[in-house]
């Protein structure tokens, strides 16, 4: 099989270790579906706990090698890669849609939200740069540098196989680690792709590994003992034991989890623009997004003004094939999601919400065995509600209503959750009260999906990030080093005798 290959249903996706495509030893696999059509488009392998140990030898044999390589040359690397990836963007983002669902459209821009992290990663020379002291003692200096950690591992989320990945990947390595990527058994096939953009980039073999898999896998890669740092993102209970689990085997992790991402309408806010924000961030991409809005919070008089609108462009959805060029929806991920996302509506009409507007149901022409669903609408919503409290990380937009901006603020602060929020207002004071008292990691002001930029660093608060760094940007590099202090003196400096005391500045 080729790296490259078109999906087909004998397709099988394997792992890639020591810069070649290596089968599974574990015997075990797992289908591969396109969620437009309902069939089968290939199979995964599920690497045992012997595939993970391959992967990690692999990638530790590369290490010592890989570390020493001057910063410039390991940029100069990424730079290739960086152009491969650009001119294979619509091959990756056609991979995407593939397996993932997402509109073909959504699909490029996940790859250039990747590439932002990779550019960024092209400057690893100055993120590198240590701080130096001249004479902290009469002729001695101090310096601080970082140093990269080791072998490393990326575990990953079904919802963005190529941006969450290069989330860590270009980072990790230009800093001198080595990397080994645990994908989503969902959608497995961009990996092998970024896989072998790399070895053509000129990547050393074992620099970048990938083992297919499922929680077998996980579960090897975070008690390894050669292992360094973890980073995961993924859903908020998998993130609390990844953490759990990696802290006591003595790692670093970074965990991020799940979301409920509250936008506040204010009641000065254009409820046309409101209503456009709604719609693309609650029902793009299906709603699987970590960033997607999943609550809408009517403040005041903007409940009746949002709400008539927002329900008829959730009716006029254009749903279909994600290779549909007129489609501004695709389907679910997986027949499983499906019914979990239909199993929240059933219980949000027990619970006693109204739904405006009901998804279940929809049927794609010609494309009727794919795993749709409509926009699903909830009015007069409250807190108690699973609908409310759960992640339901599908198509589904639920509306609560509230007196004033305080009890807004009140309700987010209040939630398990705190990756994202935003607040649509036309006033400088309130844009101001809410991006300082807000309880989220990631903050929009009339901009319903706030994913910082390369440079900035992404994460959530509370339940949704487990560990003390964002991903990527500044923090991701110190996440992906340590720091060393060195001290140091020459022969003319050093005094007569034994030295008990710490040194000093003399
Ligand atoms: P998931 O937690 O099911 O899976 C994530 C990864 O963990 C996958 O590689 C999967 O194979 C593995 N995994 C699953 N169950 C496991 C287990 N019991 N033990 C060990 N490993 C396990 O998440 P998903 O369904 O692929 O992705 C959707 C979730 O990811 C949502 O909750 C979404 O909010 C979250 N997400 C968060 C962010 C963020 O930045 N905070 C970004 C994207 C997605």
């Amino acid at each position: 099989m080729s790296i490259m290959d078109k999906p087909n249903k004998h397709r099988a996706v394997c792992n890639f270790i020591g810069g070649r495509l290596a089968e599974c030893m574990s015997g075990r696999s797992q289908e591969i579906y396109d969620p437009a059509s309902g069939t089968r488009s290939g199979s995964v392998c599920l690497s045992s706990a012997t595939d993970v140990d391959a992967a990690v030898a692999a990638a530790k044999t590369a290490f010592p090698a890989w570390a020493d390589t001057p910063p410039i040359r390991r940029a100069r690397l990424m730079n290739a890669f960086l152009g491969l990836v650009n001119s294979h963007k619509d091959d990756l983002a056609r991979a995407i849609t593939s397996e993932h669902g997402k509109v073909f459209s959504d699909a490029r821009g996940e790859v250039d939200r990747g590439i932002d992290v990779i550019e960024f990663s092209c400057g690893i020379p100055q993120l590198l740069k240590g701080n130096f002291t001249d004479q902290v003692s009469t002729g001695m200096d101090n310096w601080t540098f970082r140093q990269p950690l080791g072998v490393v591992a990326g575990i990953t989320p079904f919802n963005f196989p190529v941006m969450v990945p290069a989330w860590m990947y270009p980072i990790a390595i230009a800093a001198g680690n080595t990397f080994v990527l645990k994908p989503s058994p969902l959608d497995p096939s961009p990996s092998l792709m970024i896989a072998d953009l790399l070895r053509q980039a000129g990547f050393p073999d074992g620099v970048f590994n990938v083992v297919q898999g499922d929680r077998e896998a996980v579960d090897a890669l975070i008690a390894h003992r050669d292992i360094q740092a973890i980073s995961f993102v993924g859903s908020t209970p998998v993130a609390n034991h990844i953490y759990e689990t990696g802290a006591r085997h003595g790692k670093r992790v970074q965990a991020l989890g799940g979301a409920k991402n509250h936008l506040v309408a204010m009641p000065d806010a254009d409820p046309e623009k409101v209503v456009d924000a709604l719609i693309g961030a609650a029902f793009g991409s299906a709603g699987e997004r970590c960033m997607a809005i999943s609550v809408a919070i009517l403040v005041g008089t903007a409940a009746d003004a949002v709400m008539p609108l927002l329900a008829a462009r959730a009716r006029e959805l254009k749903i279909g094939d994600g290779m549909d060029e007129s489609s501004q929806m695709g389907p679910i991920v997986s027949e499983a999601a499906r019914h979990r996302i239909t199993g929240f509506i059933e219980k949000g009409v027990r619970e006693g919400a109204s739904l405006i507007v009901d998804g279940r149901g929809h049927i794609v022409k010609g494309r009727e065995k794919g795993f749709f669903l409509g926009a699903s609408l909830f009015d007069n919503v409250t807190p108690e509600m699973a609908i409310y409290k759960e992640e339901i990380f599908g198509p589904v937009l639920v509306c609560l209503r509230v007196p004033n901006l305080e009890e807004a603020l009140r309700l987010i602060n209040e939630h398990e959750f705190g990756n994202g929020a935003s607040c649509f207002t036309q006033d400088g004071h309130t844009a101001r009260e809410f991006g300082r008292l807000v309880q989220a990691g990631m903050v929009g002001i009339n901009v319903p999906i706030p994913v910082p930029m390369a440079w900035h660093g992404f994460g959530g608060w509370k339940r949704s990030l487990f560990g003390d760094t964002f991903a990527y940007g500044e923090e991701g590099v110190r996440f992906y080093t340590k720091q060393k202090s060195i001290m140091q003196r020459w022969p003319d400096s050093i005094g007569n005798g034994a030295e008990f005391v710490l040194p000093v500045a003399r």
